[in-house]
């Protein structure tokens, strides 16, 4: 691959399921697919190494489960396939788009997907391959986020990057809250914190910080924001362990 001057060479990009379902209430919006796969297709042109971790929050999510009586690692495991039919229609729709990608599954089904293999999943990126991970860590009771982080530890990238619907985080729900504002850069102590900020999993938050992954949150669809991020640009919302917590201006 050619050398790239990007701030960030490798990243692990958190994409939750409610990307896929764009205005839909429920499941998979091909057009959805198409845009997000088209933001990971500018990354992927400036030479960036990339493994996604997939979410699956528009299909089935096992606390919701729970909470019809279905058993909470039953429905966690139900959650986990949710990600493998997201991580699919990734898949299909980037190869469309001329990306080549790889998918690796933490529950095995081989004739689905490869099966996460650490080494096998870095060698992909270094070939230029997208990597798609899904079904999250492969254990119940966490979610994708926990997936993420432990992903990027391993795959040694150099940031996690977590799209959201709204562009960083906030003081409060921006969607809700008008006087909410915007976290220029966190420190993660606070975010663990504040329990109000809601930013990922504190199990996810917890693992960042002991091991100074730095984690970065931002609005995918917004003005190339992607690209931006990779290309170390002032966006969403910055957390480190070396950081100081201000607001934007
Ligand atoms: N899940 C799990 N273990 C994991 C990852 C996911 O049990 O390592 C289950 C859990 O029920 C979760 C669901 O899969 O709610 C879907 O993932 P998540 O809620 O993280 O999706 P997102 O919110 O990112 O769309």
């Amino acid at each position: 691959m050619t050398p790239t001057r990007n701030r960030f060479k490798r990243i692990l990009l958190k994409v939750g399921g409610e990307s896929m379902m764009g205005e839909r209430s429920y499941g998979i919006d091909p057009r959805a697919v198409l845009k997000v796969a088209k933001q990971i297709k500018k990354i992927y042109a400036i030479h960036t190494q990339v493994a996604i971790v997939i979410g699956g929050g528009n299909i089935f999510r096992g606390i919701a489960g729970a909470k019809n009586g279905i058993d909470r690692a039953t429905g966690d495991y139900m959650g986990m396939l949710a990600t493998v039919m997201n991580g699919l229609a990734l898949q299909d729709t980037l190869e469309k788009l001329g990306v080549p990608t790889r998918m690796q599954t933490a529950l095995s089904m081989p004739a689905v997907a490869e099966s996460f293999i650490r080494r096998r999943a870095i060698r992909h990126m270094e070939k230029g391959r997208v990597v798609i991970l899904a079904a999250g860590t492969g254990v119940p009771y966490v979610t994708t986020d926990t997936g993420a982080s432990l992903h990027a530890l391993e795959l040694k990238c150099d940031v996690l990057m977590k799209a959201t619907k709204v562009d960083g985080v906030f003081t409060k729900d921006p969607t809700k809250y008008e006087g909410a504002k915007r976290y220029k850069t966190l420190n993660f102590k606070d975010a663990i914190e504040k329990k109000a900020i809601q930013v990922m999993d504190t199990s996810a938050l917890a693992m960042s910080q002991e091991n100074n992954m730095p984690v970065m949150v931002f609005e995918l669809f917004k003005n190339s924001n992607l690209v931006k991020a990779v290309k170390g640009e002032d966006i969403g919302t910055y957390l480190a362990s070396d950081v100081k917590t201000e607001l934007a201006k």
